[in-house]
């Protein structure tokens, strides 16, 4: 048995990062950067009003007040997209819009607030500091900046950016392929009938969901039963794609059958047990490129071992190394027991209390009980040498994204 630290490093070391594809920028949301992209212009790419008003010189407004306002003469009306030739010379302004470039001569906007509009002219109210209401070229990005390095996951604000910067496309990781299989002489598909003994097989469908939030494109092989012949087949199968979970029939009993038909198929076992809880029973074997997870069958297990393992290696192939959990401090609200010395995931919902949180342990934290997931908004991880922690204590907690 390993402690799920090196059983990480050992997942982490066999992790290839896949080869990148261009994809239309509107396909580009949750895929991860191939390229460092740099801005090939400044931007804003000229000076330009950050206000409607009147782009003045600023040394004009000095002596404006509300009851001795100046008087300027409006010689231009520059609405965003247009730009006049005119020159702002003293005693002159331009009407001007929110986006519009600054006219030469003028080196400050007055807002229309602060003006009344005359004819042919403008009366203004208030001073303005030079560079006043202009947003300045190379404000947001300058020309040859790195704005957004590889690796860095595509979320709305870096399609925006993407956008304007003026690619129509971006350089992504490929998604990994990724099998699911689940194992179980009483496992039946979702929307046939139940006999006595039976249950629906939940597992490929909480795997299947949780690989495509890592990124991954998942795929269903269906449920291969406790019979070496079926089971083979399967794998067979699923050693073709990138990365194969199996769930279900990896632990010792008479008819966990995983672990020894993987090796039959030609994986290498790296490791079979791991010193958590829930999922001790884990394994970890590769074939080729292929990465090859078994998952023990209990529903909890299986998708805590997900997070620990198998997500951390679907982000490493995407090349992101930002697959940590995020934590907040939270207010313990009952007392847990470890009962054992495997480190513990406890599942936990918080619940806002004044400015603090309080983090509520799921009612039974046996991992057949799938409900303790559906109630979780992330894990309490008791060490494994900690015993117990009492109730009201701080503690933190990792959030399941
Ligand atoms: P196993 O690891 O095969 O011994 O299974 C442990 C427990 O998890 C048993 O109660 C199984 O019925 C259950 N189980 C195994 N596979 C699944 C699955 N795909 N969906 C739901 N429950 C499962
Ligand atoms: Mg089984």
């Amino acid at each position: 048995m390993i402690e799920l630290e090196e059983a990480l490093e050992i997942v982490l070391s066999q992790v290839k990062v896949l080869p990148p594809e261009r994809v239309n920028l509107l396909s580009s949301l949750g895929r991860t950067l191939a390229e460092d992209v740099y801005a090939d212009l400044d931007i804003p790419g000229f000076d330009r009003a950050a206000m409607d008003g009147y782009a003045v010189i600023s040394k004009d407004t000095d002596s404006a007040s509300r009851k001795k306002p100046v008087v300027l003469e409006v010689i231009a009306d520059v609405p965003a997209g247009y730009s006049t030739k005119k020159v702002v010379k003293s005693g002159k302004a331009v009407r001007i819009m929110t986006g519009a470039p600054l006219p030469r001569g003028a080196d400050a906007v007055v807002m229309v607030e602060d003006t009344e509009k005359q004819e042919g002219k403008v009366k203004i109210f208030r001073r303005v500091n030079p560079e006043e209401n202009v947003s300045f070229a190379g404000e947001d990005v300058k020309k040859g900046e790195l704005i957004l390095p590889q690796g860095s996951l595509i979320r709305p604000a870096e399609v925006a950016m993407l956008a304007t910067l003026g690619k129509k496309n971006a350089l992504v990781r490929t998604k990994p392929k990724v099998a699911i299989v689940s194992t179980g002489d009483e496992l039946v598909e979702v929307g046939k009938t139940l006999e006595k003994g039976e249950i629906y097989d939940s597992n490929s469908f909480a795997l299947f969901s949780q690989v495509l939030l890592s990124g991954g494109e998942p795929y269903r092989l269906g449920i291969a039963r406790d019979k070496k012949e079926n089971l083979l087949a399967r794998i067979k199968e699923g050693l073709s794609y990138q990365l194969l979970i199996l769930s279900g029939g990896v632990s010792v009993g008479d008819y966990d059958l995983v672990a020894d038909v993987l090796r039959e198929a030609g994986v290498k076992m790296m490791f079979w047990k791991v010193a958590v809880k829930p999922g001790k029973p884990t394994f970890f074997g590769m074939r080729k490129d292929t990465l090859v997870f078994g998952l023990p069958g209990y529903p909890v297990s299986s998708m805590v071992n997900f997070e620990n393992l198998v997500r951390p290696a679907i982000f490493s192939m995407l090349g992101q190394r930002d697959w940590q959990r995020i934590r907040v401090k939270a207010i313990l609200k009952e007392t847990v027991l470890s009962g054992g010395k495997r480190k513990k995931f406890i599942r936990v919902k918080l619940v806002k209390e004044g400015d603090k949180y309080l983090a509520v342990p799921a009612p039974s934290q046996h991992s057949g009980v799938l409900k303790s997931m559906v109630w979780a908004d992330g894990f309490l991880i008791l060490p494994g040498e900690v015993e117990r922690i009492e109730k009201g204590k701080e503690v933190s907690v990792e959030l399941l994204r």
